[in-house]
């Protein structure tokens, strides 16, 4: 499991987590909702080892993760805004992450990318370039990316913000296949209710750098425990 423990991160006077908990057992799938600015991407990116907490502890099965670097973690993240290369092909964008990142030798990452890129439907994008595929497109890209590396923990920060609704729902029922087909521990990270309560086997709500809840779906919308999270997900009073 990944345990955050009493996690808090101050950017400042900015207090953008305090004291936040939460344990995601091995395949599970956790969503991560909150609005604009309540910490969501801060906690993905201290899982990932590209931010430090100002207080508490990460642990990997019991592991604290603490000052080990991002390549050093089982961990794979799919950004918010892709953040591939773009003078790059699909292809090679895949091969990059499991050379460097994995220390795949060049024929294992080549067939380990041609073969995400299948599983993905995108085969056929391989030799183009991020500005010359859509945004479903260069999201799919992206998303493979990290599958690609079989890390046991994938965190997606947002990782359909700029498609449009059907490619939305279309995308995240795939993304929900292959990470459990795969067996990936994964937290999904959105704003969206209704998407959270269709990805996550567990939602976890923040509010201004607060956990607020952590809970099934159900629980979540039917039993909000505070205010904010019923203004939040739009139980009825
Ligand atoms: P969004 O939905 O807009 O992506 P978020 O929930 O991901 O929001 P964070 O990016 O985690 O929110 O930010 C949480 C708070 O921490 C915000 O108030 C933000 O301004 C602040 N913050 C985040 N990173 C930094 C930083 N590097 N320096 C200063 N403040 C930061
Ligand atoms: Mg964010």
């Amino acid at each position: 499991p990944i345990e955050f423990d009493r996690i808090g991160r101050s950017f400042g006077s900015v207090h953008a987590l305090h004291e936040v908990s939460l344990t995601v057992a091995a395949g599970e799938i956790v969503a991560l909702l909150g609005p604009s600015g309540s910490g969501k991407s801060t906690l993905l990116r201290i899982c990932a080892g590209l931010d430090e907490p100002t207080t508490g502890d990460v642990r990997f099965d019991g592991t604290s993760q603490l000052g080990l670097p991002p390549h050093r973690r089982d961990v794979s993240m799919v950004f918010q805004h892709f953040a591939l290369y773009p003078h790059k092909s699909a292809l090679d964008n895949l091969t990059l992450a499991l050379r460097h990142g994995r220390g795949l030798p060049k024929a294992a990452a080549v067939a380990r990318a041609r073969e995400t890129l299948a599983m993905l439907g995108i085969a056929e994008l391989a030799g183009r370039r991020p500005p010359q595929m859509s945004g479903g497109q260069r999201q799919r890209v992206a998303i493979g990316r990290a599958l690609a590396t079989r890390a046991r923990v994938i965190l997606l920060d947002e990782p359909m913000s700029g498609l449009d609704a059907q490619l939305r729902v279309e995308l995240r029922v795939e993304i929900v296949g292959l990470l459990r087909s795969l067996g990936t521990t994964a937290l999904f990270v959105t704003h969206d209710q209704a998407e959270a309560m269709a990805v996550g086997d567990r939602v976890a709500v923040l509010g201004e750098g607060r956990l607020q809840q952590i809970g099934t779906p159900d629980e979540i919308y039917d039993r909000p425990a505070t205010r904010f999270v019923a203004a939040f997900v739009g139980s009825p009073p």
